[in-house]
């Protein structure tokens, strides 16, 4: 039985998964991907690195989220998921998981563009799970776009609603609850560096997000909050099927790393474990790129 500790080649991981040209309609659901993404169901092993905690990770049900949770909830903390309300056959498979942890788990379906949904789902969150001290603000939206003019006014609101504002919503709502010792972890992505031409308007919230986290880090700390991010490279969830990209290019999107293959959740949810837990004590402000080896300023 490997688990996350066990030594492999990491060009030669993942060679079972078929990261072919696919496509689904709407937001994208983890059951429908046609290649199984790995959340780390199989291997994610806790070693009581966040034992007693209360964490709020929204967008928990796939992908980077889900892997996330997984892992929170195996290193001891209670989990409340947020998602949007299509998604929850997903959602109740990560529930599913947690629980048979012995952890908590909250399920809080709900559309983030709007701030008072991001209020109520934190509000949720702390009553369900008796407290908060860990936020990873990780839900994301991301439709590719070949021209500006195919961007509608509708999309750019709504991907700044979805990355930017409901961070901001979701993270004012939390502070009153966070005690000295917690963590915010917000998802940015290589697209803040090093932006696509087709994805414009979500490179920028990737922007926004770096620089919002580093601003709040520096806010923070005095008050031992530590603010910190994950940028990932490409990682194959339903998000990047689902319009992300073009269904074409999936396959070159994961080959064009140095790794020359897509990463996966299970990738991820290690850099976050490490940003919430007390190890990270030190570590404020900063960027922890999961890229597969794409130089980073
Ligand atoms: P995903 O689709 O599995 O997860 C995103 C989740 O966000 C969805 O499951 C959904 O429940 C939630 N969500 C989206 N819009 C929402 C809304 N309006 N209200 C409530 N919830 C909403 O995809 P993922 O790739 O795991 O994405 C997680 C994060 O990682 C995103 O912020 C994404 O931008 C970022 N990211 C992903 C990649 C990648 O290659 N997959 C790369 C860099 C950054
Ligand atoms: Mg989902």
């Amino acid at each position: 039985m490997t688990d996350q500790y066990t030594l492999q080649d990491p060009t030669k991981m993942y060679a079972d998964i078929d990261t072919k040209a696919q496509y689904q309609e709407g937001s994208g659901l983890d059951a429908k991907l046609r290649d199984k993404a790995d959340h780390g169901e199989k291997t994610y092993r806790g070693t009581g690195r966040l034992s007693g905690r209360k964490a709020l990770i929204t967008g928990g049900d796939s992908g980077i989220g889900a892997a996330v949770a997984i892992a929170y909830a195996r290193e001891g903390a209670d989990v409340a998921i947020s998602y949007l309300p299509e998604e929850k056959e997903d959602a109740q498979r990560i529930v599913g998981l947690i629980e048979a942890e012995g952890r908590i788990a909250v399920a809080l379906p709900g559309d983030i563009v709007n701030p008072a949904v991001c209020r109520e789902i934190v509000a949720m969150a702390v009553e369900g799970l008796g407290g908060l001290d860990i936020v990873v603000n990780n839900a994301g939206k991301q439709q590719f776009r070949e021209s500006l003019d195919e961007i509608t006014d509708e999309q750019f609101d709504e991907t700044f609603k979805t990355n930017v504002y409901a961070m901001f919503w979701i993270t004012k709502a939390a502070l009153p609850h966070l005690k000295p010792g917690s963590a915010i972890i917000n998802t940015s992505s290589i697209q803040a560096y090093a932006p696509s031409e087709m994805l414009v308007d979500y490179a920028t919230t990737k922007a926004s997000i770096n620089a919002f986290s580093k601003a709040l880090a520096q806010q923070l700390a005095p008050k031992g909050i530590r603010v910190n991010v994950v940028a990932p490279g490409p990682i194959w969830t339903p998000l990047q099927t689902a319009g992300g990209q073009p269904p074409v290019l999936l396959p070159a999107v994961g080959e064009s790393t140095a790794l020359g293959r897509w990463g996966q959740p299970a990738e991820l949810a290690p850099a976050y474990v490490f940003l919430a837990s007390p190890e990270a004590s030190y570590v404020v402000g900063e960027t922890l790129n999961v890229n597969g080896g794409s130089p980073t300023p």
